[in-house]
């Protein structure tokens, strides 16, 4: 890890706010989250600072949180889950679709080498890459367009996060799937998905689990739902 991405660390682990974030990975933990190096990230990753500070107070409870035009910071619980559900081991290249408010992004920084974040709107898009520049987060890259067509300059992808809900999984992404890699993301009906995980074996066989019901603010655009 760089000296610049662990000063980042170390100014967001020292705030006013450390003991909060203790106790929700302790709850994290109570609620079957395993990975040792999900829970070391989220006991790190300072998620107030990518809220409006009128939110901060309510930055480490369990539930997603608003963060302007209509879209969502997602929930502690499920981004600890999604991310361990990738099988990150720290070398990975991950694509993420919604890039929102910039949390998931940091976390998935940490677990992998490069995160590249697509985001559709613009306004959302420019304040998740300064609030990624203010923690010190170096390996984003975030980028303006529809996920939904992936993001073909740097795939293939060891590992893909969809971050929002679509009615299926989006085909670029699978085209983008490196072999041996992985893709979560919430897939169903608008009114509650499911969230699910592709693997891509060696041979480029294609499997897919179902791992429980989610609900996620919609995929929209040429592989989700119309705009
Ligand atoms: N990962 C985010 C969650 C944001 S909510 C976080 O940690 O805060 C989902 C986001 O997906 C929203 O910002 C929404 O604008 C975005 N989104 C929806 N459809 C998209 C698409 N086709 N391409 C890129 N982003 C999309």
């Amino acid at each position: 890890m760089g000296r610049e991405r662990a000063v980042g660390i170390a100014r967001g682990a020292g705030d006013a706010f450390s003991g909060p974030r203790k106790r929700l990975v302790e709850r994290l933990r109570e609620q079957g989250v395993r990975d040792a190096r999900v829970l070391d990230v989220m006991a790190r990753v300072p998620r107030h600072r990518l809220v409006d500070e009128a939110l901060w107070h309510r930055a480490y409870e369990d539930v997603a949180l608003p963060i302007g035009d209509g879209q969502t910071i997602s929930a502690p619980g499920i981004v600890a889950l999604m991310s361990e559900t990738l099988e990150l081991r720290g070398g990975e290249s991950v694509l993420e679709i919604g890039t929102g408010s910039g949390y998931q992004a940091a976390v998935l920084a940490r677990l992998a080498a490069t995160v590249t974040s697509v985001e559709r709107i613009p306004l959302l898009a420019r304040r998740a890459r300064t609030a990624l520049d203010d923690l010190g987060v170096s390996n984003v890259l975030v980028h303006l367009g529809d996920g939904t067509r992936g993001w073909l300059p740097r795939a293939p992808y060891d590992a893909i996060l969809v971050t929002a809900g679509g009615p299926e999984v989006p085909a670029p992404l699978l085209e983008q799937l490196a072999p041996g890699g992985r893709l979560v993301g919430p897939f169903g009906p608008r009114a509650g998905q499911e969230l699910v995980r592709t693997r891509r074996a060696a041979d480029g066989t294609l499997t897919e689990e179902r791992l429980g019901p989610c609900h996620f603010v919609d995929l929209l655009g040429d592989h989700g739902w119309d705009t």
